[in-house]
């Protein structure tokens, strides 16, 4: 079963073709990899998916059907520098992301709900290491456990699928080796699909079971946008060889 389909999918910005009639079949439980050099069209993709975004032309299916047009639960999201709340602590945070996978109004749990709402975001918060510092508020913590905190808020609605942009790229490389050491263990244990736009291919290969690069294949000095985003390689890691695209 594919998690996500992607049908002849075209994004266009005006006379700029972004994304040029993709498809991709992504299976349930899979962690895609995607790279490619900046401008290609990655983060236009993630909000594809995210629903950030509408294809011009084309479809996105999930789980077999159409994508919600608002971004929802089932889909969770970090940023290079994402937002979490300044004025909430890493508890609070963490808690309002649950509280808006419960119900999408993000209405307040209460009473026993609340304190199992508690229960469940603390050990989401211990699973990314930071349950010394739930209390602590985001600007009392370093860049790598703002990331932390960022997956722990993500994976608090606990998404169908998970998409992360370049989650790592601020981080130095000590700090980024430490994430990806946190992060396969916990795709892996939660079974979510995960898509992961990166710049590292050591990261790409190291954490991907399948890795796809974008490109522009064709460009046309004359007429700048007039070529969209193409899967140039598909590899899936998970047999011996390269896939054909
Ligand atoms: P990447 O993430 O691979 O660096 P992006 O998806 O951010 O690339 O951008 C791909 C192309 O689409 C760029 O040329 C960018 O300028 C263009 N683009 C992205 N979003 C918009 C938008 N909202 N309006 C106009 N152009 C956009
Ligand atoms: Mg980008």
């Amino acid at each position: 079963m594919s998690a996500i389909s992607v049908r002849g999918v075209w994004v266009e910005f005006g006379d700029q073709i972004v994304i040029e009639n993709l498809n991709l079949d992504i299976a349930s439980g899979s962690f895609v990899s995607v790279v490619g050099p900046s401008g290609c069209g990655k983060s236009t993709f993630l909000r594809l998916v995210l629903g950030q975004d509408r294809p011009t032309r084309g479809a996105l299916l999930l789980d077999g059907r159409p994508l919600p047009d608002e971004p929802d639960a089932d889909r969770g999201v970090v940023f290079q520098r994402y937002s979490v709340f300044p004025h909430l602590t890493v508890l609070g945070n963490v808690l309002a992301a649950y509280e808006l996978g419960q119900s999408r109004f993000a209405a307040r749990l209460f009473g026993a709900k609340r304190r199992a709402a508690i229960e469940q975001a603390d050990e989401l918060i211990a699973s990314v290491g930071l349950a010394p510092h739930r209390a602590k508020y985001p600007s009392a913590l370093s860049g790598g456990m703002q990331q932390r905190l960022a997956i722990a808020q993500a994976l608090a609605k606990n998404p169908k699928v998970l998409l992360l942009d370049e989650p790592f790229g601020a981080l130095d490389p000590g700090t980024r080796a430490q994430m990806h050491a946190l992060l396969k263990p916990l795709w892996a244990r939660l079974g979510m699909t995960v898509i992961m736009v990166t710049h590292d291919l050591k990261e790409a290969f190291g954490l991907g079971t399948r890795v796809i690069a974008f490109d522009k294949t064709r460009h046309d000095p004359q007429a700048p946008g007039r070529f969209g985003a193409r899967v140039t390689y598909d590899l899936d890691l998970t047999r011996d060889g390269p896939v054909p695209v």
